[in-house]
């Protein structure tokens, strides 16, 4: 080889050692800085699962309180979970109608921050020439704007025997004459009995005869439990009836009564069955819900709708990653930081990876028992029940905003009035009544498979049965299936304890909500779990969930506010 081409060999090879060297700093030094520059402004992550209430508050004061970026994953297409509002040919319906009152003064104040207390009339006031409402100073025109808050009066009566009896029960002449000389007697014999002769609290039954008395427990109570369960209360434990109504007894209602006659307006001394007030978005809760939603995702957070969490992998005990699918079936992992789950502790349980799940753990959660929920929305161009009260109302409809049907003959348990929720959930409200049947069911058993053109025709029948419809007179129904709506209290719900220590084994796992932690939970108690989880997370107090766990449980929540 010639001197020459030596060189240029030895050249060629510098220059490809050169680029190659080049090439492998340049690489080296771009991977260097990215870490250095992701260490420095990667955000914490804090996966959840649900855009409930729970869900979205927690989202809400993460972007508040903390640095950290929320992604609620949420696996149906509506914002609000059970406490959504379902517009249907422009009528809205609250499933279950949603009544905003919390004893809780931070929930309260909450609520009215997002959506701000109504300053004028809404429409019904109008036509009524109401006058005795206190509206906010400076507050939104409900007539004029979307984002508010309205105060509406509570009424909700008990029909049995094809009349109208107060809820709860009180006693004056009406009671006496719907009742009957014979039930009266019966009633008042029994009450006094079970004054002097308690019964062991060991069944919702024994609960409530403790609290009415047998004769009032069989006429008031025995048949709606049934149907809300699907088991009779002597199988039920009594932790519904203290959670449902708190406090309620004969001697809370002769309170009341008292209250009402000599006493204060101070609703913060009211058991909770007793408010006859309460605040309510003009489209219904789920307005308030994708008023939250619009708020996260404007502070920087992201919510995303038709997208399950299926699966929760742990490393070192603590949650690295979610797994999430979207309907299209396109999966992800998304690394967190914290997860926190609404998601029902039946599904919760096994979607955790790279933990062993002890089978005590696995065989409670898998057990959890729930009831479903069936709403039948009814557009109507009026009731055949008319207003006999001395309230004021709209063409003499019925005041009620919900009805508890206690009648054998018929399978609904509730009705709700939605025009006297807000006069905004109807479309034409000065011409029809739109109005919610529910029915209690169970996933798969016969009520919940009946197609909905079957569903709707009896309850139609139904309603006209008892005298409240004619069939003649209904323009539009719709039907809507809510699955897990109620956490039920019975079978592996007594062994929950276990499900509750092992999930707080993992630090940055929180369970929040109603099914997040299968309790009873309204939507202050499930935006209260979400607070204390931000609080944990916000403090780094992450070993001790008791807080979060104690919401709707201790006495304080429910009594002394
Ligand atoms: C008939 C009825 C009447 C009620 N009335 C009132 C009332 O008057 N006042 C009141 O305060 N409360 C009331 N409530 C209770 C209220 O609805 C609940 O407390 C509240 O909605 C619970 O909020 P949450 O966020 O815990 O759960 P949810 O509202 O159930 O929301 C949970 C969300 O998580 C989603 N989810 C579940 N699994 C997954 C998963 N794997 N991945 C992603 N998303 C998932 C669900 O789709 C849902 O949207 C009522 C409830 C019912 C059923």
């Amino acid at each position: 080889m010639k001197y020459g081409e030596l060189v240029q060999k030895h050249l060629r090879m510098c220059n490809f050692y050169c680029t190659f060297v080049g090439r492998i700093s340049i690489y080296v030094q771009e991977k260097v800085t990215k870490t250095m520059t992701d260490s420095v402004t990667r955000k914490r992550v804090a996966v959840i699962a649900g855009a409930g209430p729970a869900g979205l508050t927690a989202a809400y004061e993460l972007l508040r309180q903390t640095d950290i970026q929320p992604i609620v994953c949420e696996q149906t297409n509506a914002i609000g979970g059970i406490s959504q509002t379902v517009e249907y040919h422009g009528n809205r319906m609250d499933i279950g109608g949603h009544r905003f009152f919390s004893k809780n003064d931070e929930v309260m104040q909450w609520w009215q921050q997002i959506m701000p207390m109504q300053g004028h009339p809404a429409k019904d006031d109008l036509l009524l020439h109401e006058t005795d409402k206190v509206y906010a100073q400076d507050g939104p025109d409900p007539e004029k704007e979307d984002r508010t808050m309205l105060l509406r009066r509570r009424v909700s009566r008990i029909f049995f025997l094809r009349k109208f009896f107060d809820y709860p029960i009180s006693m004056k002449k009406e009671t006496f004459l719907n009742m009957g000389f014979v039930r009266m007697m019966r009633a008042g014999i029994g009450y006094l009995w079970a004054c002097v002769h308690k019964l062991p609290e060991d069944s919702l039954e024994n609960f409530y005869i403790n609290r009415f008395g047998r004769p009032l427990y069989e006429m008031f109570f025995e048949d709606y439990t049934e149907k809300v369960w699907g088991i009779h209360p002597s199988k039920l434990g009594a932790d519904w009836g203290s959670q449902r109504v708190k406090g309620l007894s004969i001697i809370a209602v002769l309170k009341d009564m008292w209250r009402k006659s000599f006493g204060t307006k101070d609703n913060t001394h009211v058991e909770t069955s007793l408010i006859e007030q309460f605040i309510y978005p003009k489209y219904g809760p789920g307005q308030l819900w994708e008023t939250v939603a619009h708020d996260v995702q404007a502070r920087g957070g992201e919510v995303r709708l038709q997208t399950s969490v299926t699966g929760v992998n742990v490393q070192d005990g603590r949650v690295t990653s979610v797994r999430v699918q979207t309907v299209e079936g396109k999966e992800e992992t998304i690394p967190c930081d914290f997860f926190l789950s609404t998601m029902p502790l039946k599904d919760l349980v096994p979607s955790l990876q790279g933990i062993r799940v002890p089978e005590e753990v696995q065989q409670v959660a898998q057990a959890l028992p729930y009831r479903d929920f069936i709403t039948v929305g009814l557009l109507v161009s009026k009731l055949k029940i008319r207003n006999e009260t001395k309230l004021k109302t709209y063409a003499e409809r019925v005041p009620d905003t919900w009805i508890y049907i206690q009648e054998r003959d018929v399978k609904i348990g509730r009705l709700q009035v939605f025009n006297n929720w807000s006069p905004y959930l109807v479309k034409d409200y000065e011409n029809t009544m739109w109005i919610g049947l529910e029915y209690f069911c169970t996933e798969g058993d016969a009520m919940w498979n009946t197609s909905p053109e079957d569903f709707i025709r009896t309850a139609k029948a139904e309603l006209a049965k008892i005298d409240i419809i004619r069939e003649e007179d209904v323009l539009d129904a719709c039907h809507v299936r809510i699955r897990k709506a109620y956490p039920a209290y019975y079978g592996s719900y007594y062994q929950l304890d276990c499900v509750r220590k092992f999930l707080d084994t993992v630090p940055n796992l929180f369970c929040l909500g109603r099914n997040g932690q299968h309790r009873y939970n309204n939507m202050d108690h499930s935006m209260l779990t979400a607070f204390e989880a931000v609080r944990a997370i916000r403090d780094n107090q992450l070993e001790d969930k008791t807080n979060i766990w104690n919401v709707n449980t201790e006495a304080e929540y429910h009594e002394s506010k």
